[in-house]
């Protein structure tokens, strides 16, 4: 029996609610509590959910994840890195998602901008800064998430700035890298280097977007959880026959479905992580064994196509 592998996008994380900076208009936490992983990862065990985990380096750039964090405790900092290392890593595949996911480091322009502006030697020193981060936390990143659309403006030069940090900062020969997202003409991996300067290096796209985000000040607990139900139901209706996911399925893509941190959390109210509960326990049901879980660089190592 063939399987439909099906890997789990979280987008965002880290203590640093990334909402507080991105959304000025309405009052966001700025802490994101290591019960909240805790939580997180049980709701990963009991449904099998693996994927990519996204850590920010340098949120927003109050400091760095590997010494100080001006605002967050060191000790949740500590907390945060030996949960992930201890739950998270084993199933998920870490990336950096660039390095502050805000304005780039010593530049006054967001990130996302900064980076379409660089040179290839550029990119790769700025995401090599980020992937040297992770490793001095013990963390062992395997691709990269791109803030917001960094890197679509000059693709060729992301991707072979992302090959080349991973063959300086990790000394291995195969990365991934997160970019592309639903509605975009990417549906499925695809390798678009693969070169003696760079390695291997495979863009995955998602195809399923975020249910849970409207979950989030200033929408109310009772609309929200009115917003999940029916963002589930569009996405594999209760009976399974009907879908985003069951279109994907029957054509034999991947299921990559997307979530954010600050989703799940819902400013403290967690009914984004109840949905995608919700969400994950109908998958299984519906599909079985009929679809396979996986850490997001298995996926780009086993399914990804040449490029066009
Ligand atoms: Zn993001």
């Amino acid at each position: 029996m063939t399987t439909v592998p099906v890997s789990f996008i979280l987008d965002d994380g880290g203590p640093v609610n990334m909402y507080h900076f991105h959304d000025l208009a309405t009052w966001h936490e700025l802490i994101i509590p290591p019960a909240f992983l805790r939580e997180f990862s049980k709701v990963c065990k009991r449904n099998n959910i693996m994927g990519k985990f996204s850590v920010v380096p340098m949120p927003a750039g109050l400091g760095r994840l590997d010494g100080k964090v001006t605002q967050v405790p060191t000790p949740i900092v500590k907390q945060y890195i030996k949960l992930i290392k201890e739950q998270i890593e084993p199933v998920f595949s870490i990336t950096p998602e660039i390095l502050t996911h805000y304005l780039a480091y010593k530049k006054p322009v967001l990130e996302n901008l900064y980076i379409s502006s660089c040179t290839e030697d550029e990119i790769t020193e700025y995401i090599s800064l980020a992937l040297e981060i992770l490793k001095n936390t013990g963390l062992n990143p395997t691709g990269v998430t791109s803030p917001w659309d960094a890197g679509m403006r000059n693709e060729d030069h992301y991707a072979r700035g992302i090959g080349r940090a991973f063959r300086k900062i990790m000394n291995v020969d195969e990365c991934f890298y997160f970019l592309h997202s639903s509605g975009d003409d990417l549906v499925k991996p695809v390798v678009m280097f693969d070169t003696p300067e760079t390695g291997k290096v495979i863009s995955v796209p998602n195809n399923i977007h975020d249910a849970f985000w409207p979950t989030q000040n200033p929408v109310t607990a009772r609309q929200a959880r009115q917003n999940v139900k029916k963002n589930i139901d569009e996405i594999l209706s209760p009976d399974g026959k009907t879908g985003l996911m069951r279109e994907f399925f029957e054509q034999g893509l991947p299921i990559v479905f997307i979530s954010h941190w600050q989703s799940l959390y819902s400013d403290g109210r967690c009914i984004g992580l109840e949905g995608l509960d919700a969400l994950t326990q109908r998958m299984n049901k519906v599909f079985g064994k009929q679809i396979e879980w996986m850490p997001m660089m298995e996926l780009a190592k086993n399914h990804a196509g040449k490029r066009k």
